[in-house]
């Protein structure tokens, strides 16, 4: 994918938003809303549709986002909808969007000024509106009843990654004389590979080529009377005999009790899901989710690799999710007080000034910094230079998860056994058999969050997890120098909370107990002292505490998500390394999707690259 640039815009005598490089407007000069409303709303029978949709979510795919005046409107209908028949069987709408010139943040904002109507929503999106970034940004709104995919790039390449039916399809180009890109048959066809038994498409435009484009796709397409002075518009619906997903009514059975586990949790109870979690210790985030304080940054390539554009998108999500959850009253620590990481070695000093080189990534993510300029940020004298990324901060894992699971257990949809060791599963009838400590259990449908004992089940015997120790030790505020941001090296040290800073980490390969160690602890602050070349602020650090926990990760580094192969009912989430801090959030919300036949927040392609059955025999 290519580097993405922002719209170049003006606005005409009537206040619309015009593009300068396709001269044309984003919508029309009569009035945006109620053009919406009537070729987009209207001509796919919505809001009716939704009240007798038979499925939990309804999918609007749109191609051109634009300023997101389709969006708001949908969003509003939708809105009123679910206050308006709060018990009525579809509950969330999807609203997949491309944009392959995203405006700005400013010019949005002037953009959307004209919508006095829709103030509320309108700062909802401007606040959330995400960095010009390649990829899906998924966005809720309403507590998750309203969801927004912003797929930043060309509807073109970005199309084929997408593999959820829509039921109704706006086609939103500029003219098909000034933009033809957005009107190519090969997208029309990718739409009606999209497209189930009965989904409908509008579209301004009533040009011959979009017309003849659909129908060649397998869309019936009408004529009909267009907006204001427009003559014609076109519509278009889908006769097929597909199936319409379903979602499961089944309670979902989760093994775990880390970070993974309780945002799978919190995923499907907000789905209206019921959960089961079932835990070996007497509480959650006992294991490698017990940190008092963790990094939550993305690991950014000067390339767009896989794992990078992973870890932007799970990055960027993360501090969404756990904002809401925060704002939800979940009370737990979190600063986004930035990160600085710094070269502190020939090898970091040349991937960072790579990065910088390339100028892949937004200023606004990442940027580089001299040694004053990264003395000043971290508030402390610093001997490197290094990249600096204003966005990232630290929170307690540990805190997340207790308030995690308080929350949860205030909701009739879930229950918890702790102190319940899973010995064995195996399949049974269409679901599972669990072997406890505390009894057997029936689940119909599985998921293994165990983190380090993801492979500890027969049907997960072959996954080559290593189990890597890693211990993190405490150092008293009050013999350090006040600290302002996080600080990276080859290790890391954290801004004090409660009185301690967290200096990490160490890796050992060769344990096979998670023990605290004197040694381990030295390692931690000798690590320090050599990549900062023994700095003064840090001369009386001195050790009080420790944690320490395995990570699993897998031979190519890449998370494992999703099904396992041929074992129905059974799903993995796990081998985040040291980041389940950072990618549980994104990676929950793409196993939920699985499981509950949702729009995937993630590319067909990254979804791929994470499949659970990558490293399952038959494919070996
Ligand atoms: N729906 C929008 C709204 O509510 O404001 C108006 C959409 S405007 C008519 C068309 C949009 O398509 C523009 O924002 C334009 O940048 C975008 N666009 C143009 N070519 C594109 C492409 N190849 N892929 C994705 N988006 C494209």
């Amino acid at each position: 994918m290519s580097q993405l640039t922002h719209a170049k815009i003006h606005f005409n005598e009537q206040g619309t938003p015009v593009a300068s490089d396709f001269d044309d407007v984003y919508f029309s000069n009569d009035g945006g809303m109620a053009e919406t409303s009537y070729v987009f709303l209207q001509q796919n029978g919505l809001p009716e549709r939704w009240h007798t949709h038979s499925g939990p979510a309804f999918h609007i795919i749109e191609t051109g986002f634009g300023t997101g005046a389709n969006f708001l409107l949908s969003w509003l209908r939708f809105r009123q909808y679910r206050q308006l028949f709060p018990d009525a069987v579809c509950q969330r709408l999807y609203f997949s969007s491309f944009e392959k010139f995203p405006l700005s943040h400013a010019d949005l904002t002037q953009a959307l000024a004209v919508h006095t109507e829709l103030k509320q929503q309108c700062q909802q999106l401007l606040d959330a509106y995400p960095l010009c970034i390649g990829g899906c940004h998924r966005l809720s709104f309403d507590n998750g009843s309203v969801v927004l995919d912003l797929w930043f790039g060309d509807v073109n390449t970005l199309l084929p990654q997408l593999n959820a039916k829509a039921d109704a399809i706006y086609l939103d180009g500029f003219a098909p004389s000034k933009n033809p890109d957005m009107w190519q048959q090969q997208l029309f066809t990718g739409l009606a590979r999209l497209s189930g038994n009965g989904s409908t498409v509008s579209t301004f435009t009533s040009a011959g080529l979009v017309k003849r484009g659909l129908q060649q796709a397998g869309f019936t397409v009408s004529k009909i009377k267009g907006f204001g002075r427009k003559r014609e518009m076109l519509t278009a619906i889908m006769a097929t005999d597909t199936a319409t997903p379903t979602q499961p009514n089944n309670e979902i059975t989760i093994i775990g009790g880390g970070i993974a586990s309780l945002c799978t949790a919190l995923a499907l109870t907000q789905r209206g899901v019921a959960v089961h979690l079932i835990c070996e210790d007497d509480r959650v985030a006992r294991q490698a989710s017990q940190n008092r304080q963790g990094a939550v940054y993305p690991n950014l390539h000067a390339n767009l690799t896989d794992d990078s554009q992973l870890h932007a998108q799970a990055f960027l999500f993360a501090r969404r999710f756990y904002q809401h959850w925060q704002q939800q009253g979940l009370s737990f620590a979190m600063d986004w007080c930035g990160l600085l990481h710094l070269a502190s070695n020939t090898l970091l000093q040349q991937r960072q000034q790579k990065l910088i080189d390339k100028a892949l990534w937004p200023t606004k993510l990442v940027q580089a910094v001299n040694a004053s300029e990264a003395s000043a940020i971290a508030g402390l004298e610093l001997p490197h230079s290094g990249i600096y990324l204003p966005l990232a901060g630290w929170l307690s894992p540990q805190q997340f998860c207790l308030q995690a699971l308080q929350y949860l257990q205030q909701q009739k949809l879930f229950r918890f056994s702790p102190d319940c060791k899973v010995r064995a599963i195996r399949q049974h009838n269409s679901g599972w058999h669990l072997d406890t400590a505390a009894g057997e259990y029936q689940a119909a449908v599985l998921v293994l969050a165990c983190g380090s004992k993801l492979a500890e089940f027969a049907p997960t015997a072959q996954l080559p997890l290593n189990k890597i120790r890693g211990q993190v030790s405490y150092v008293q505020a009050s013999a350090m120098a006040p600290l302002k941001t996080v600080l990276c090296h080859k290790g890391y040290i954290t801004p004090q909370w409660q009185n301690l800073h967290s200096v990490g980490a160490t890796f050992d390969r060769n344990a096979t107990e998670a023990f605290i160690s004197a040694q381990d602890n030295s390692e931690n602050v000798e690590l320090v002292r050599q990549q900062l070349q023994q700095p003064a602020w840090f001369a009386k650090a001195e050790v009080t505490d420790a944690t320490a926990a395995f990570r699993a990760t897998v031979p190519d580094h890449l998370p494992l998500v999703g099904p396992l192969a041929e074992q129905q009912n059974l799903y993995l989430i796990g081998a985040m390394g040291a980041r389940g801090i950072m990618l549980s959030p994104l990676l929950a919300e793409l196993l939920v999707c699985q499981i509950c036949a949702e729009p995937l927040p993630l590319s067909q392609q990254l979804c791929e690259r994470l499949a659970a059955t990558r490293f399952h025999s038959d494919t070996l």
